[in-house]
Formats: structure tokens, C-alpha cells, sequence
């Protein structure tokens, strides 16, 4: 089976709200952390706050080297994409 090494990407964000801490993974092929500091992240907290954030409003963003079987990384690629898609029917947002 076909597998690789890919970019895991946390982001960690802070509510305004209540100030707890929201976490956000995102796989690439990136390792550099631009490209997803681009992106938009729909933030929805517990006590309600919710928010479309860029990533470079994290309060922590790393990436680590993370190895994918094929079937995991599809799978990621495909929530992936129905998020962006959940994105687009929400804000119009034709960025990506
Ligand atoms: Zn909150």
C-alpha cells in the first residue's frame, strides 16, 4: 500500500470568550508554515464564541513530519475538502 510522510500542522487558537484553547489540525505536504497560515479556520467553542479565523492568528502554530497509510490520508483530504467546501457555502469565500 501507497503511504508518505506529510506536514501535521497545529494550530492552537484562544477564545475570546472564555479564553480557552482551540485546537486545529491540518495535514499538507508543507513543512514551512505559511501556506496554512493563510487558510481560514472556523473556530465554534464551547461557550458559544465562534469565529472564521486565519491560521496566523494562532496563538501556537507548529508542523511535524507526520507518516500517513494512504487509506488515513485520503480520508484527511476528504474532510478536508468538505470543510472547504462547508466554507465556501457559508462566506462565498473563493480564495482556495
Ligand atoms: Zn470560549
Amino acid at each position: 500500500m501507497a503511504s508518505g510522510v506529510e506536514y501535521l500542522h497545529v494550530l492552537i487558537f484562544e477564545c475570546v470568550g472564555c479564553s480557552r484553547p482551540l485546537a486545529v489540525i491540518r495535514v499538507t505536504g508543507f513543512r514551512n508554515l505559511e501556506p496554512t497560515d493563510g487558510e481560514w479556520f472556523s473556530l465554534d467553542c464551547p461557550c458559544g464564541w465562534q469565529k472564521e479565523v486565519h491560521g496566523f492568528e494562532a496563538r501556537r502554530h507548529w508542523a511535524t513530519e507526520w507518516w500517513l497509510s494512504e487509506t488515513a490520508l485520503s480520508m484527511m483530504l476528504c474532510e478536508q475538502l468538505n470543510l472547504q467546501f462547508t466554507n465556501y457555502l457559508l462566506t462565498g469565500d473563493r480564495s482556495e
